[in-house]
This record gives C-alpha cells, sequence and structure tokens, in this order.
C-alpha cells in the first residue's frame, strides 16, 4: 500500500496499492484502517498527501511522526559459581515467564521519573552472547564460553523512554525504496531521564543478580537507543487536543473522520513493558467502537 486516497471532501475513499504483478490498484472503502506499525505508519500517511493534506493525511497538527519511542533493551549480567540450572537456582532456558513491576511506579528518590518492567533471562545464544570484557577470540574465547555459559544469567530492563517531539519519523529526502518512494528517516536522541532510569535500574537489577549470590555483576548500559527490543512506538499519538495528537481515544483522526489508526503508533506514552497485547486490546476496543456507534452513519 502507498497511499490513503481522500475525496474532495477530504474523507477516505480508499487506498492505493501495486499487486504481485506491479499493477497499481485503487481499493475503495468507506473507511480505512491503518495499521502498519510505528514507522510504516506515519510514513504511509505522510505519503499521502493531497491539496486538503499537503504534509500528509491527518497532519495538520504537524505531529505525524512525532514524539518515537522505542524501549531500549538493557540488564545486568551476574555470573555464578553454580550452574544457573541447577536445582538451587531452578533457572533455566531463554525468557522465564517471570517478570517484576517493583520499579515500575516513579520514586523521586531515585532521580529520574517513572519505571519499567524488569524481567530475568539467560545471556544468550552460544554464538552470539557476551558482555563487555569477555573475549571474544581463540582459545580465551573458548574458555569464557566454558566458564561461563552454564554460569550466567541477567536481569533485562525495558526502558520506559520519554516521548519527546524531536524524536521523529519522517520520509527521507534522500533515499528511496524499490518502488521509488521515500523511505522512513529516524531522528531520536534519548532524553536526559532516559539514560538515568536506564544506569538507576541496571544498577539495581546488579544488586538483585548479587543477592541471589552472583560473584561477579556486569552492568551493560546504553549508548544510545539502538532499536533493540523492536517495539516503535508513539509515531501517532492519541489524545483529546488536535494541536498536540493525531488520533482521538478511539484512534479515529481528528482530522479525517472515517481514518483510524490501530497499531503501536497511537501509544501516547512508552509503558515500559511489553506492548503487544495491549495493541490488541486497543484495536479490539477501538473496532467495537467503531461496528456500535461509527459504522451507523456508513450507508451501502
Ligand atoms: C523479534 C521480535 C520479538 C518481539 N517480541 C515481543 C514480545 O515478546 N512481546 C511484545 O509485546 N512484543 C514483542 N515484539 C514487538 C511486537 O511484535 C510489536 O510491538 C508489534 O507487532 C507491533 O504491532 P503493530 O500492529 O504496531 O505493527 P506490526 O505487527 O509490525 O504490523 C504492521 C504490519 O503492517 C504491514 N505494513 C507496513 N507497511 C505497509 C504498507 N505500506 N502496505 C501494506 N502493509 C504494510 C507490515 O508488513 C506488518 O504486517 C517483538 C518484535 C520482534 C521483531
Amino acid at each position: 500500500m502507498r497511499e490513503v486516497v481522500v475525496g474532495r471532501d477530504g474523507r477516505a475513499t480508499g487506498v492505493l496499492y501495486q499487486d504481485g504483478a506491479g499493477n497499481e490498484l485503487l481499493q475503495e472503502a468507506k473507511a480505512v484502517v491503518v495499521c502498519g506499525g510505528g514507522i510504516e505508519t506515519p510514513r504511509l500517511l505522510l505519503l499521502s498527501r493531497s491539496a486538503q493534506f499537503p504534509d500528509g493525511l491527518a497532519n495538520g497538527s504537524g505531529m505525524v511522526g512525532r514524539h518515537a519511542t522505542f524501549h531500549q533493551y538493557s540488564f545486568a549480567i551476574g555470573l555464578f559459581d553454580d550452574e544457573v540450572s541447577d536445582p538451587l537456582y531452578g533457572f533455566s532456558g531463554h525468557y522465564n515467564n517471570l517478570a517484576s513491576m517493583d520499579f515500575y511506579e516513579t520514586d523521586a528518590s531515585r532521580g529520574h521519573v517513572l519505571g519499567s518492567l524488569i524481567f530475568p533471562s539467560m545471556i544468550g545464544h552460544p554464538v552470539n552472547w557476551s558482555f563487555p570484557g569477555r573475549p571474544s577470540w581463540g582459545q580465551a574465547s573458548k574458555d569464557a564460553d566454558r566458564d561461563f555459559f552454564n554460569h550466567s544469567m541477567k536481569i533485562g530492563v525495558l526502558l520506559h523512554d520519554l516521548p519527546v517531539e524531536s524524536n521523529r519519523v519522517d520520509l527521507d529526502p534522500d533515499v528511496v525504496d524499490a518502488w521509488g518512494l521515500p523511505v522512513a528517516r529516524i531522528t531520536h536522541t534519548p532524553h536526559p531521564n532516559d539514560y538515568a532510569q536506564e544506569r538507576w535500574q541496571v544498577a539495581k537489577n546488579g544488586e538483585i543478580l548479587e543477592a541471589a549470590g552472583a560473584s561477579r555483576v556486569i552492568p551493560v548500559n546504553m549508548e544510545r537507543i539502538t532499536g533493540n527490543t523492536s517495539h516503535e512506538l508513539g509515531t501517532v499519538r492519541m489524545g483529546d487536543d488536535p494541536a498536540t495528537s493525531v488520533v482521538d481515544r478511539w484512534c479515529r483522526s481528528h482530522e479525517v473522520d472515517n481514518l483510524y489508526v490501530f497499531d503501536a503508533s497511537v501509544f501516547p506514552t512508552a509503558t515500559g513493558i511489553n506492548p503487544a497485547l495491549t495493541i490488541m486490546a486497543n484495536s479490539w476496543r477501538c473496532s467495537e467502537h467503531i461496528v456500535r456507534y461509527d459504522a451507523r452513519g456508513w450507508t451501502d
């Protein structure tokens, strides 16, 4: 899909897409629900320019693509004398069904706002597990695998990063995709609170590992937000005020009353938890609202 098409009245009339043979087709619709994810949804809206929407569809506020958040995943590693699969520790395999919200709420004494979910896991996969200072080549590398692989676990934090207006997705002025359309360009600088929250929580996770018996703890802090969680959020934010948000509380565009966005891009804040279930629950909630209320006005 390359464009959401609007009529003279500014309402969405359908979408333009290409089939497998490269033919461009128009799919007419009474309403359009965009679900392209936190990067491709703002890109599609920005690509959907028209006389009524010269800066992109539903972007009169200039908010489409802004407030991008990414949930950096950082962690502290603990090295244990016993194997971590030892019944004493009761821990085995990759991610456990175990997480803590104990540090989720703001605590002013920490010097930053917000907090995140934390959760333990094994260190990683044999071919790519690593931590700062680990030898990466030759006999020393093999020794490290032997000494540490079954003796390590980590406790991670899913950073509850702040939405900042200048952190954004827009259209790249130079790079195009295979269809000649501008690709998404991401501009992002972490807020100082992101660094403060991440460092505090990684240090706390290290304390938890020490309390659990780790003989050595290695913090792995972020240098920048890399997108290592694949949680792209916030770029078509939900809100009551059309000047500061793109969609309303039912994920309907403030400007185009038959255009909706049901994906991770509507999150007004990053949440600091895995987003998939919330994305699904919200989509369900808003779909019911369409069926019960909005669709009543749509004629065949
Ligand atoms: C490896 C991995 C592991 C993950 N693990 C977890 C986890 O454990 N828990 C969790 O909560 N989250 C997890 N996530 C994140 C989660 O998958 C995403 O947050 C979620 O899928 C986002 O949902 P969405 O609806 O916003 O977008 P998506 O699920 O990305 O859906 C967007 C869809 O739109 C399509 N699309 C995009 N542009 C266009 C276009 N122009 N035309 C037509 N189609 C288009 C895409 O192909 C895609 O199918 C993980 C992600 C990855 C990559």
